[in-house]
């Protein structure tokens, strides 16, 4: 395994994690699949073992052991219910504005309660007509004495419901572009916000993704995040350090679709012998297990380099290639245990049917892997390498 050795704290805790997931998540993961219910007690289960601290500083009760900690967790998880590795992953995406751009009032009043898990958290950008191109966002906020008066409407956005406190984007400056919109905090109660309805989907069912409607709610002035027209820029930031959550979803789900195969084709005999004996579903063991050991180089560099105080391009371009590959990966792997297991695989009982189902979404949100490598090329195009061809004729 790449960064081994893990220092023994780091160890101890992602045994911890692991344990809890093969022994309280796992027996979860096909009722949560089939119930499309929000899991609250994995919620309970991760406030009782105070992993939701993993993503917090220490000084707002977390356990402050880093970013490559915390992916290891919603790796830990992921690899039995991606839908359980989501709740850990989207709780950072939510919290990360207030952590990036927040004053100290702002993360005094709520970082502490996100920290043990009395608050869970959402991030609002994409609407309806603005996904990939989210700075043709709608939405406004007009400032009017201490309020910001917000209106407009939000589209897929995880946690809807079940989140108490909201990173919602607007503009408030419709005719800037991207410079017009700025960043606030929402909390679930505020008057004239609702959840409109939620979406039914191929897979996560135990997630919840709805339409967030806002209707002259009144949000204070004290919640916007930075500078009004700032809010892009934090966006963005944001997203630099929230996608691997989603590449170690992705690798959590590749690698136990790899696990669940490999057992399989131990037991499963067909012409006389163990399937893993047949030399076409050794190479695809070989392969699937190849792939999720290169996802995890580039996943854990990137929370080694968080750790190690990296931050501007360097970030932007680990976190897009982490969540590119990781997810490509999630897909393709899973997609050959279904394969693996013939037409069991495709059967509810086994559950890497629901690993491909749930690893479609790695590649989709967050930023479409397609947005992933326009960011990579984007920042190869910025880097110098004329050195390179020094001498070449
Ligand atoms: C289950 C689920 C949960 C989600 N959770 C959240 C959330 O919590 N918060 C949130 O804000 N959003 C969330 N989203 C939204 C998600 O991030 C967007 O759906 C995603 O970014 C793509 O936007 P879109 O759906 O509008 O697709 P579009 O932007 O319309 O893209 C359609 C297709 O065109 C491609 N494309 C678009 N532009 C380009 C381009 N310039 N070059 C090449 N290809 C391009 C895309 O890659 C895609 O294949 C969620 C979505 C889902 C389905």
């Amino acid at each position: 395994m790449p960064l081994e050795p893990l220092t023994d704290e780091q160890r101890e805790i992602r045994d911890l994690v692991r344990d809890l997931a093969r022994e309280r998540i796992a027996p979860r993961a096909a009722e949560i699949d089939e119930s499309h219910e929000f899991p609250w007690d994995i919620v309970e289960l991760y406030r009782e073992h105070g992993l939701f601290g993993l993503f917090y500083a220490e000084e707002y009760g977390g356990l402050g052991t880093g970013t490559l900690l915390a992916l290891i967790a919603i790796e830990e998880v992921s690899k039995v219910c991606a839908t359980s590795g989501l709740i850990l992953a989207v709780q950072e995406l939510g919290s990360l504005g207030l952590k990036l751009a927040g004053n100290d009032e702002q993360k005094e009043r709520y970082l502490s309660k996100l920290a043990s898990g009395e608050s869970l958290a959402a991030y609002a950008l994409t609407e309806a007509g603005s996904g990939s191109d989210s700075a043709a966002m709608r939405t406004t906020a007009r400032r009017e004495g201490d309020v910001y008066v917000l209106n407009g409407s939000k589209r897929f956005i995880t946690n809807a419901e079940v989140a108490h406190v909201y990173t919602v984007f607007a503009k408030t400056d419709p005719e800037a572009g991207h410079a017009g919109i700025s960043a606030f905090v929402v909390d679930a109660d505020t008057p004239g916000f609702e959840v409109a309805r939620l979406e039914p989907k191929m897979g996560i069912s135990g997630s919840t993704t709805g339409e967030l409607a806002f209707d002259d709610a009144q949000v204070p002035a004290a919640n916007l995040l930075g500078e009004e027209g700032e809010g892009f820029k934090i966006a963005m930031r944001i997203l630099d350090r929230s996608r691997p959550g989603i590449a170690a979803q992705g690798l959590g789900l590749a690698q136990g679709a790899t696990d669940y195969a490999l057992e399989y084709a131990k037991t499963r005999e067909t012409m006389g012998k163990p399937i893993a004996e047949h030399q076409l579903i050794a190479a695809k063991l070989a392969d699937m297990e190849t792939a999720c050991e290169a996802a995890r180089g580039l996943l854990y560099r990137f929370g080694q380099l968080v750790d190690e105080g990296f931050d501007g391009p360097e970030l932007t371009k680990a976190s897009a290639q982490a969540k590119l590959f990781c997810t490509d990966t999630a897909m393709w792997v899973t997609t050959e245990a279904v394969q693996v297991l013939g037409g069991y695989g495709y059967i509810k009982e086994y559950p890497v049917e629901r690993m491909m189902r749930d690893a479609k979404i790695t590649q989709i949100y967050e930023g479409t892997n397609e947005i992933q490598r326009l960011v990579i090329a984007r920042e190869m195009l910025k880097e110098n390498r004329a050195f390179l061809l020094a001498g070449v004729a």
